[in-house]
């Protein structure tokens, strides 16, 4: 997908957001006006679909929990419109238009001014559709054969969803048909035993370390503990601790009411043919369960049947990728749910849910995985894997064939391409990876820091530093406010090697003129360094071409480089 594309598809919106964001630069006073005079047509109307279409590509569901008022209002408005001949058919005038949105101005105001975590959005989900695409042509490994229910399942659904920390969504194919948790209801299940209890408690009973074999493995450590709450024997014991002073259907309760909570009331329902089926065919994890028995590994007080079965049925809840994504994303934001704003676990819970995830979750492949894709995960399963982008977003793959690993073949496909695309690669550097791209709202910013780095180096005459800034692939011929370059401020400040650097090694345009008609010459003679002045004219005579290039067709330039490499 070119650059071209990505840009133009985007355009329309971004408009409308730079252009809204500058009205608003008058302050929040009236916004609700504002907004109408910004959108509305020759007739003083706005229509509410155009409206919506504008909410829905920043990434806002028509659905969504922050902007139920606004959504209400406006059916009742198109029902009322229904029913009266005279009234206007799906437009409103500005006194109903800003009494719908006045409810839930903060969050329409945020989308609609690029202040979502993901401004360009649709660019992002340009590029999510490109992987769905490549991965759905994997027909790698089938579903888990080990428990019949599961078998039984279509190798064909593959579902990817995201939700960003702003509440921003997209989805693709098969989300919003229900699956079973499986093994990914293991680190919801250690988080919510870690909100409750505190870690040292916890890891009283269960390790930090990658047990370095396969998920229903009859180990345990060298203190006789399982390995870590990612594997069976972990999340056995985990599932013994989880609210172990109450009965066990309070217990059942409690941990679908929370779970239903990380899902901000999305889909969230109980399987039962899988929790029979599972408990049928559960040989090894009762044969796990005795083996910790004996090795003490239980609170004194668990029933070991009664532990199990509690396990099989926190496996066997069921989600669908869509609000499996909000569980991400709830991860991702620090244990409060994007989408409702709910505080659902403590940042500390999550974090250290977060560092066992990245060590732990893909089974025997996490070593890999976190070589190759660098982020927290977890696979179930029945083709399930839940990817936390901390601090950006959450995402939900499903797809059931399974690797040999155990882990959904497109799921771990679709992570690989995923950070081969963006710099979600918790080693990623963010500043200098230009081969990658950043979908996080701080472009602008960092150009900004770009321009100082730049020109204080100029100032200085820190070649060494001009030197690495290139190498980085900078676009060295960047202005700031004023139009002055780092070559106008090599020449202002006499400063040779900074002159020569720019102009032989990054050619970059010695015409330039700053906001006051000056070039770089020009100020090598204001500022009297007559042999920087010498240079800059020599090279201008034997470089009619390079001098005559604008800013533009520099800044395209370097741009093609970077994409090409
Ligand atoms: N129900 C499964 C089991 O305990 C969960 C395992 C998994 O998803 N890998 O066997």
């Amino acid at each position: 997908m070119s650059d071209k594309t990505l840009k133009r598809r985007d355009s329309n919106l971004k408009q409308w957001q730079d252009g809204l964001s500058e009205l608003l630069a008058s302050g929040m006073q009236d916004f609700e006006e504002k907004l109408f005079c910004f959108l509305c047509d020759h007739n003083d109307l706005v229509s509410i679909d155009k409206f919506k279409n504008l909410l829905e590509e920043t990434g806002l569901r028509e659905t969504d929990f922050r902007l139920k008022e606004t959504m209400t209002k406006f059916r009742v408005v198109l029902e009322r419109q229904l029913r009266d001949e005279n009234e206007l058919r799906g437009s409103v005038d500005k006194e109903t238009f800003t009494d719908c949105v006045s409810d839930n101005l903060v969050v329409i105001s945020k989308a609609l001014t690029s202040q979502f975590v993901v401004p360009e959005f649709k660019t992002f989900t340009d590029f999510i559709d490109n992987i769905y695409d490549k991965c759905k042509d994997n027909f790698n490994g089938q579903p888990a054969q080990y428990i019949p229910q599961l078998a039984r399942v279509s190798p064909k659904h593959w579902g990817v969803s995201v939700c960003t920390i702003d509440g921003q969504r997209y989805d693709l194919g098969d989300t919003d048909t229900p699956f079973c948790l499986q093994s990914v209801v293991k680190p919801l299940n250690y988080a919510m035993t870690l909100n409750d209890l505190s870690p040292e408690v916890v890891h009283k009973y269960v390790g930090q370390e990658p047990s370095g074999q396969s998920f229903n493995e009859l180990t345990l450590d060298y203190q006789h503990k399982p390995h870590n709450p990612m594997i069976n024997a972990g999340a056995i014991v985990t599932a013994s601790l989880l609210k172990k002073g109450l009965v066990i259907a309070d217990r059942f309760d409690y941990a679908m009411d929370q779970l239903r909570r990380f899902a901000g009331g999305e889909h969230v329902a109980f399987n039962n043919s899988v929790y029979l089926s599972e408990r049928a065919t559960a040989d090894r994890n009762f044969a796990l369960g005795y083996y910790m028995r004996e090795n003490h590994c239980f609170p004194k007080e668990a029933d070991l049947v009664e532990t199990l079965e509690f396990y099989f049925q926190l496996c066997s809840i069921e989600v669908t990728a869509q609000s499996g994504a909000v569980i991400a994303a709830t991860l991702a934001n620090g244990g409060i749910c994007p989408t409702t704003g709910d505080r659902v676990l403590d940042s500390d819970a999550v974090r250290n849910t977060l560092s066992l995830m990245h060590s732990c979750g893909m089974y025997d492949y996490s070593g890999q995985f976190a070589f190759k894709v660098g982020l927290p995960a977890k696979s179930g399963v029945a083709g399930g894997v839940l990817l936390v982008i901390p601090n950006l977003m959450g995402i939900f793959t499903w797809s059931p064939p399974l690797d040999q690993w155990g882990n959904s073949s497109r799921g771990v496909q679709f992570c690989e391409e995923l950070v081969a695309n963006f710099n979600f690669h918790n080693y990623d550097n963010l500043k200098h990876t230009s081969t990658k791209y950043d979908p996080r709202g701080r472009a602008v910013e960092s150009k900004a820091q770009d321009v100082v780095n730049l020109l204080f180096s100029a100032y200085n005459g820190d070649v060494t530093a001009m030197r690495r800034y290139a190498l980085l692939g900078m676009d060295m011929s960047l202005a700031d406010y004023d139009g002055r370059t780092a070559l106008h401020l090599g020449a202002a400040e006499g400063h040779e090697s900074i002159v020569r650097f720019l102009l032989e090694k990054c050619g970059v345009p010695s015409h330039l003129k700053d906001r006051w008609g000056f070039t770089a010459y020009d100020d090598a003679l204001r500022f009297k360094h007559s042999h920087v002045a010498e240079l800059l004219k020599e090279y201008m005579k034997n470089n009619p071409d390079s001098s005559s290039k604008s800013v533009d067709e520099v800044t395209k330039y370097m741009k093609q480089v970077k994409t090409e490499n």
